[in-house]
């Protein structure tokens, strides 16, 4: 079980949205403001939290270069090839090079270059120890869904690097951290913002085509694929999973309808914020967000959709750096599947998050022209129920983002504009909905007791 860095606190850590200090202390809400966590912010002095980030971004890398056991590690990938020889520069130099590695290094995963004597090179994706990273159950959980997702995807045909094996801290290997070995594909980051529209096009294409790949390889139950025949089990979600009742970790999931997926999640968040270990900055806001966004959900999904039994899965960060591709624009391979969910097919095939338009972020729910392209495409390709999942999929964005950054409620705000546009109010205001929100729930006891707490700080 995972509690507080301060001596002797048996809290739990709070669980946060987005990685913002420069240590890698995982504290509780007590212990996370001065005089115990004392760190440069980055609004309040930028240069000393940036050599203090950088401080300890480069303690992290020396640590790992001592702890993975380069020996073992090479070992294991040799062996998994006919034992041809192999090394892994990065970990042979003489010191970390900070410059080198930190070029390889994801906020959740280190990437290392693993070569062989006969020029195939493998790469070894190791997770990272930050102070957003959850307690080590959660972390395996992570680790196996990722590579079930990525076996289960070369098995049906979606371009991925091809996975050869895995290791566990607990597995005795000697390796001592999790990592996947994957094919390294020879391809560049897909950069869509500078792409010109036939360029785009020509990438929507293919995109459709994955999609109706993924739509026939569909589950019945929504979770996380897993361990060993691309079965569904719990969410594999950093955040997500019960608070530390009676010191046992429950993850969330598998669901049978998109109802119970939301329902649990939802309700699971309040939970959080119940126990201090999501959303601390403002409480009884982020309540309000959540509860509302409870009660608000059916509202804006089709009644069919919500026990519909048909789940697809979904990449959770398809921002666009996500596609590999070549000069051609041909798509060499779709990475970091990590956290990867399988959910309700209208939440699956929502558009991707490269193709939101700028004004999403100010709360307006109008389709971008390149959403508006591939719902075209895919009833050009004879799909017009794929291109309503990607016409209809709004509901989906808004949802997803409320419950991404609830614990932010300024970061939140759009996306509760949005929301409330999805329900027919256009003229929604933050602060009567906050009000009226209060006197809505305020027989709750949970909101009682935060704003009790509220009132003592
Ligand atoms: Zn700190
Ligand atoms: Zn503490």
């Amino acid at each position: 079980m995972l509690t507080c860095d301060i001596l002797d606190c048996h809290n739990a850590p709070v669980r946060c949205s987005i990685a913002m200090g420069c240590c890698h202390r995982r504290l509780c809400s007590k212990h996370q403001s001065p005089p115990f966590h004392d760190c440069p912010k980055s609004e309040d002095d930028w240069d000393a939290f940036c050599k203090a980030f950088v401080k300890t971004e480069t303690g992290e890398l020396v640590a790992l270069q001592q702890r993975i056991r380069h020996i073992q590690l090479a070992n294991v990938a040799s062996s998994l090839r006919n034992n041809i020889p192999c090394t892994i520069p990065a970990l042979v130099a003489a010191t970390a090079n900070r410059c080198k590695l930190s070029k390889m290094m994801g906020g959740m995963n280190v990437h290392l270059d693993i070569l062989f004597d006969d020029h195939v090179v493998w790469l070894a994706r190791i997770q990272r120890t930050t102070a957003v990273t959850p307690p080590p159950v959660v972390q395996n959980h992570i680790l196996l869904s990722e590579f079930a997702t990525l076996k289960y995807l070369n098995c049906i045909g979606v371009p991925t690097p091809a996975v050869h094996g895995y290791g566990l801290t607990v597995d005795s290997n000697g390796v001592d951290v999790n990592y996947i070995l994957m094919d390294k594909l020879q391809a560049f980051p897909l950069e869509w913002y500078d792409l010109g529209p036939d360029q785009r096009r020509r990438v929507l294409h293919q995109l459709a085509n994955i999609f109706i790949t993924l739509d026939r390889h569909s589950f019945r139950q929504t979770g996380s694929i897993i361990q060993p025949h691309a079965s569904i089990g719990a969410f594999a979600d950093r955040v997500i999973f019960e608070p530390n009742y009676y010191q046992k970790l429950n993850l969330l999931g598998p669901f049978t309808s998109l109802r119970q997926h939301l329902d649990h999640t939802i309700n699971c968040n309040l939970r959080l914020i119940e126990y201090s270990e999501w959303a601390v900055d403002d409480p009884v806001t982020s309540y309000l967000i959540y509860r509302t966004l409870l009660d608000a959900y059916p509202r804006i999904l089709p009644a069919e959709s919500m026990d519909n039994e048909i789940f697809c899965l979904r990449h959770q960060d398809d921002k666009g750096d996500h596609i590999l591709v070549n000069d051609q624009l041909d798509i060499i391979g779709i990475i970091d599947w990590e956290w990867s969910k399988v959910v309700a097919k209208s939440f699956a095939f929502a558009a991707p998050l490269m193709l939101l338009p700028l004004a999403f972020d100010e709360g307006s729910n109008l389709l971008s022209q390149d959403e508006e392209e591939l719902a075209r495409i895919f009833d050009s390709l004879g799909r017009p129920d794929m291109a309503l999942c990607v016409r209809h999929g709004r509901a989906y964005h808004r949802i997803s983002f409320i419950l991404d950054n609830g614990d932010r409620p300024e970061a939140c705000k759009p996306h509760m504009k949005g929301l409330f546009q999805l329900l027919g109010n256009d003229c929604w205001e933050w602060e009567t909905w906050r009000s009226d929100a209060l006197r809505m729930y305020q027989s709750e006891h949970t909101l009682q007791v935060l704003l009790d707490n509220e009132v003592m700080h």
